[in-house]
């Protein structure tokens, strides 16, 4: 593999014979790496700091502490245990090799070396190394990428229920919101309330300040009607051009028509001017209310929708700026 013709792959030799050490440091810079040494297990710790090698060639017999117990420190380190440790030992007894490999070591060679041998197993350890490196890396890269997608599917999922100019909830979110509430209700037998707002005169307020005025104001009612909402279950949601939506879970029709005058009274306060009106001074909203209690489970939401609407245009003819109730299926 060419990485090991780089002459940046540094091989610590620990040998506390100099012949050893020299004609193992030939060998191997021969083959185009670079090499440190120690005659010993302390110093070899110490030179690690600073030669920061990528394979150690450790001998097992040495004075003070041995080649096990060198390793063993090694290992017991977190700045130095991934680094591969072949021993050298003139021990060819079994006991030995297993006790060297239960360390942690990678291989195992014994002395008196067959120098190609050494080098051919330098050589394959340095590659695994060198390949399972990338396989954490890209293992890596892998779970950054992973958790990248999660945060932008859940931004994509957020957006895709929000409406832009408002930044309240949509037509799309409205329709799965009511439903799903529709369902528990009848499931467990509770009431449901729905209040759709539409304001009023609005072509008359854009002709007369203009289509960016009108988006400004939807922006305004839209924060007026979410604020007067205390309970986080309730559900604003911009459900046309200049109407709005409010399902209202567990509601009864009593608190909903308090609800819906509330927000009557909030848009009302705002006190946009809108000179056009022919309802007041400023911009204002007709609301619909209606309820559904459920007892019988032969309804679809729709019955609330309708109902709605209908008490809505009703609010529309008593002369707009008002709500007025109408409850389902009548
Ligand atoms: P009514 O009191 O009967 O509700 O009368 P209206 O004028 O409010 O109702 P109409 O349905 O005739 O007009 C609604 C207007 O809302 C027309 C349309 O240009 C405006 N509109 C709808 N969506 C937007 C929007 O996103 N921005 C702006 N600026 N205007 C919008
Ligand atoms: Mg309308
Ligand atoms: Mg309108």
């Amino acid at each position: 593999m060419n990485f090991l013709h780089s002459g940046s792959l540094t091989i610590l030799i620990v040998d506390d014979n100099p012949n050893n050490l020299e004609v193992l440091s030939e060998t191997l810079i021969r083959n185009g790496l670079q090499v440190a040494v120690a005659t010993d297990g302390i110093s070899a710790i110490e030179q690690i700091t600073y030669c920061s090698p990528n394979l150690i060639l450790l001998d097992v017999m040495m004075p003070e502490i041995d080649g096990f117990e060198t390793c063993k420190l090694l290992k017991d380190n977190s700045l130095t245990r991934d680094i591969p440790v072949i021993f050298m030992t003139a021990l060819a007894d079994i006991e030995s090799k297993i006790k060297g490999l239960s360390l942690g070591a990678v291989d195992y060679i014994t002395k008196p070396f067959q120098y190609e041998e050494v080098v051919a197993r330098v050589r394959v350890h340095l590659e695994m190394q060198f390949l399972t490196r990338q396989v954490l890396e890209q293992a890596l890269e892998m779970k950054r990428i992973n958790q990248e997608l999660l945060r932008l599917n859940q931004e994509l999922e957020r957006l895709v229920n929000l409406d832009g100019l408002t930044g309240i909830a949509n037509r799309r979110r409205f329709d799965e919101y009511l439903e799903k509430n529709w369902e528990r209700a009848m499931r467990e037998g509770q009431e449901l309330s729905l209040i759709l707002c539409d304001i009023d005169y609005f072509k008359l307020y854009n002709d007369c300040y203009g289509h960016q005025s009108g988006d400004s104001c939807l922006q305004k009612v839209a924060t007026a009607i979410n604020s007067s909402l205390y309970n986080p279950i309730y559900l604003v949601a911009r459900y046309g051009g200049e109407e709005f939506a409010i399902v209202l879970p567990n509601v009864t029709s009593e608190n909903a028509r308090q609800i819906a005058e509330e927000i009557r009274l909030n848009v009302e306060r705002l006190q946009i001017p809108h000179h056009r009106s022919e309802v007041g001074s400023w911009v204002t909203l007709s609301l619909g209310v209606s309820s559904q209690f459920f007892t019988n489970q032969d309804t679809s939401f729709q019955s609330l929708l309708t109902a709605a609407d209908k008490a809505l245009y009703t609010a529309k003819m008593k002369g707009r700026n008002a709500c007025s109730y109408l409850s389902t299926g009548s």
